[in-house]
């Protein structure tokens, strides 16, 4: 199957954001997802592109509103296999209400975050994931902000998949999102994708001298909340891998009654009970 819709994409020349598309496209092969049973939503930013470039249900939405659609799509139609996507400026700015919300519900779906540290698409100013420091137009003596570690936000609201990527590991990112997909709730991904017009601090090199592979660290327990939350204090959320994993029950096995029959399965012709309804007033 060809997960490609051979749209040319628009992002620049070494963009880390075209080894996330094709890691995306790579899991949904090695999972021998149907295009027509895969959705791929995305926010607003050059990551937002992602969307349409994939052979597969496209929903470019809005600003920071990547989660509530996908999770419509999800809860609507559960056999779709749903796919987030968005910058870090999507999902920690503008979208944060939603991302925590998502974390702590635990819809089963996949949500991508790449993660450039900088707005690129509006030419390249700080986001709540810019560095302490970090100079840019809009901050140009350094932002003096603390930005928001994404990793521990996801695991203080209850996230039950956590993980990290880096474009530049394609074929560690390639596992992590298969290992994603297969999740039964909802799954996060921050992958460290650089931009490499804006952002000429954390640029490819930086990452590889400063990243920590949990895949080397055989002692890693994904299943530990206490050791996955010392972790990340440890790297300074600096690492690839998956951080972790929990099987709490997602959101759809809990819906009582004929609630847990999807609404693509359900009767909707309601006109009878409507005219049911009416003859109780007549
Ligand atoms: Fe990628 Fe940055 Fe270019 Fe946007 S501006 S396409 S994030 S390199």
């Amino acid at each position: 199957k060809d997960y490609s819709n051979q749209t040319t994409p628009t992002w620049c020349p070494g963009c880390g954001d075209f080894s996330v598309l094709r890691s995306l496209q790579a899991a949904a092969a090695h999972l021998d997802i149907e295009p027509h049973n895969l959705a791929v939503v995305s926010g607003i930013g050059c990551s937002g592109r992602i969307s349409g470039y994939m052979n597969a249900y496209g929903f470019h939405s809005i600003h920071g509103r990547s989660l509530p659609v996908a999770q419509s799509i999800k809860l609507v139609n559960p056999k779709l296999t749903v796919v987030a996507s968005g910058g870090d400026g999507d999902g920690f700015a503008i979208g944060t209400a939603h991302t925590i919300h998502a974390f702590r519900r635990n819809i089963d779906m996949t949500y991508i975050v790449m993660n450039n540290q900088i707005y690129g698409l509006t030419k390249g100013h700080t986001s709540p994931l810019s560095q302490t420091g970090f100079v840019t137009k809009s901050t140009p003596y350094g932002s003096i902000e603390t930005p928001i570690k994404p990793g521990i936000l996801a695991l203080a609201a209850g996230a039950t998949f956590v993980a990290q990527g880096f474009s530049a590991y394609q074929d560690q990112l390639v596992d992590i999102i298969i290992k994603a997909i297969q999740h039964k709730g909802f799954s996060f991904i921050n992958v460290f994708s650089p931009c490499v017009t804006f952002n000429k601090t954390n640029t490819y090199q930086w990452f590889r001298d400063h990243l920590v592979n949990l895949d080397d660290e055989p002692n890693h327990a994904i299943g530990d909340f206490q050791k996955a939350m010392n972790k990340y204090i440890e790297t300074d959320g600096l690492f690839t891998g998956i951080l972790y994993q929990n099987t709490n029950p997602d959101y759809y096995s809990k819906l009582p009654g004929e609630r847990g029959t999807s609404v693509v399965e359900q009767d909707l012709d309601i006109r009878h009970k409507f005219d049911e309804l009416m003859e109780d007033f007549m």
